[in-house]
């Protein structure tokens, strides 16, 4: 099996989108009938992306396999359509810890253990091994960071060695090219520095990408391709876009994808987009208004606000909204904001659903929990993720069974009534301190009860899996109390003891879920409970 690799590499500034341009080449690939693969480097520390917190780093992604992962293998799967297994997924951290071990081990008896070539081949190895496990035609590697970086160099070098070694090997850099208000001009410069850091780690890019307001002129390719020797053709243009699937079809204009094919020297095909194009088309051209409140707590970062923390729900949101050609106009809701002045709470009368996603952190908890009860009072469809459907059994014990100051165990040690309590082996787990990767993690079945809202919206199947990534539960000693007031248990774990799905009958749409279905919402395959929600949403407007 001789995979070929392509390394993604950043210049100039992060943040410009690599992990939507990797996915988006990716795709384009794909989309011919070749098998394609991702892997993402992070260069720090962390063994991953578990213990990052979510307003600095953006969303944590759960993987089938239990891996908490950065989001760009989010946009991979959302892109590829694939599940991308958490080995996928290199930091720094676990390729030194691993050598470190190995040479504990004795693997190395005799050597000096050194950067280069021990750590350069662990770094190999992983990519060869992601490559090999999904016997892939294409694998995309995406560098993170940008180039320069003292903490990334080794991966350059290691890519470098790759090609040095035989491997079919090309590199595409995505770089930015500002506009600077005062001179109203995109500037090619800093590209050009960005390539000769490259250079000075032995790479020559193959292509180059570039980030921009919009594409990028002649006069301009011109430039860079004299400056960075790169031909003219292979310089293709990345422009902001409010529709980040458009991309794919974008680079197509450009004929990216036989470019690539072309340098390898691989078989020629046409692709085949034409579903893609029938769903970014749904989303650029859908008039129709859906308005779907997010009520959570992870959007400020010094001035700014970051949506990113929730950025799966946001997209399974669209890929919902598309299947049902809708625009979703998005209302990102600060739950402190009702804990302050519980008259904000009329704000989501405005709304025709509301998302309660997943949170960790006592903080925020109240103002999520008076949401959940204005929109089941007033018959607001809700869905629940994870916290969200922690807090909405809160909510219930509380409000309808009248137990007060019921809470969850993680935010009220104290409370007469834990209703969400901690797992006794959880309990175990942070008595040792050992928070990595320690949670509930990843996908788990949940058997479904016939004749349920949620039952029906999983197409009528009797179990299904969805991913999760949490330390608390619905506590079993509250099971008959919750049930006998009304509230539907439409999934549990196949032991009976989890609670998976909820859902209440007099209500257009109340379901939650303890998992997160969001993970596993693709473009094509919208998430059956969003579908279900932006559905009722529909029916409300
Ligand atoms: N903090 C809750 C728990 O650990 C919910 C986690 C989540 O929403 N992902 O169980």
């Amino acid at each position: 099996m001789h995979t070929n690799y392509i390394f993604v590499t950043g210049g100039v500034i992060s943040g410009i989108g690599k992990g939507i341009t990797a996915a988006s080449i990716g795709k384009i690939l794909q989309a011919r009938g070749y098998r394609v693969t991702a892997v993402k480097i992070d260069p720090y520390l962390n063994w991953d992306a578990g213990t990052l917190r979510p307003t600095e780093h953006g969303e944590v992604w759960v993987t089938e396999d239990a891996g908490e992962i950065d989001q760009d293998l989010g946009h991979y799967e959302r892109f590829l359509d694939i599940d991308i297994p958490k080995k996928n997924n290199i930091t720094t951290g676990q390729i030194y810890g691993t050598v470190i071990e190995r040479e504990r081990r004795g693997e190395y008896l005799g050597k000096t253990v050194e950067v280069i070539p021990h750590i350069t081949d662990e770094i190999k190895r992983r990519i060869k091994a992601a490559a090999e496990e999904a016997q892939a035609d294409f694998t995309i590697v995406e560098i993170g960071g940008t180039v320069g970086e003292y903490q990334s160099e080794i991966y350059y070098m290691a890519a470098r060695l790759m090609k040095a070694e035989g491997e079919k090997v090309i590199f595409i850099h995505v770089a930015y090219l500002p506009i600077p208000k005062h001179l109203g001009e995109m500037k090619t410069k800093p590209v050009q520095q960005s390539v000769e850091r490259l250079g000075e780690l032995g790479i020559q890019p193959d292509f180059i990408i570039c980030r921009a307001e919009g594409f990028i002129d002649d006069v301009r390719k011109e430039k860079i391709s004299i400056f960075c020797n790169v031909p003219k053709d292979h310089i293709i243009s990345n422009p902001d876009l409010e529709n980040v699937y458009e991309l794919p079809l974008i680079f197509e204009e450009q004929n990216l994808g036989s470019k690539i094919l072309e340098k390898f020297g691989v078989e020629q095909r046409k692709p085949e987009l034409s579903e893609w194009k029938k769903f970014v088309d749904a989303l650029n051209n859908a008039t129709k208004k859906v308005r779907i409140g997010i009520v959570g707590k992870y959007f400020e970062i010094g001035e700014y606000r970051l949506p990113d923390a929730y950025i799966s729900v946001i997209e399974a949101v669209k890929h919902a909204c598309a299947a049902n050609f809708l625009k979703p106009v998005f209302k990102f809701m600060d739950s402190m904001d009702f804990e302050e002045d519980p008259e904000k709470l009329s704000i989501l009368n405005e709304l025709d659903g509301i998302i309660v996603p997943g949170g960790f952190g006592a903080k925020g908890i109240e103002g999520k929990i008076a949401a959940i009860k204005y929109v089941r009072e007033r018959k607001i469809p809700f869905l629940g993720l994870c916290l969200g459907l922690q807090l909405a059994v809160v909510e219930y014990a509380r409000n309808v069974i009248g137990l007060e100051k019921a809470n969850s165990t993680e935010f009220d040690p104290n409370t007469p009534h834990p209703v969400i309590d901690i797992l006794p082996e959880q309990r175990e787990i942070l008595k040792e301190s050992r928070y990595g990767a320690s949670m509930r993690l990843g996908a788990y079945p949940a058997v479904l009860k016939p004749g349920t809202l949620v039952y029906r919206l999983y197409g009528n199947v009797p179990v299904v899996y969805e991913r999760h990534r949490h330390r608390y539960e619905v506590n079993p000693k509250y099971h008959e109390a919750l049930q006998k007031h009304g509230m539907v248990f439409s999934g549990v774990s196949p032991d009976g003891r989890l609670v998976e799905f909820i859902e209440l009958r007099d209500h257009p749409f109340f379901v939650a879920t303890q998992a997160h279905p969001e993970f596993k919402s693709r473009p094509l395959k919208p998430a059956p409970l969003f579908k279900g929600f932006i559905e009722a949403c529909i029916k409300k407007l």
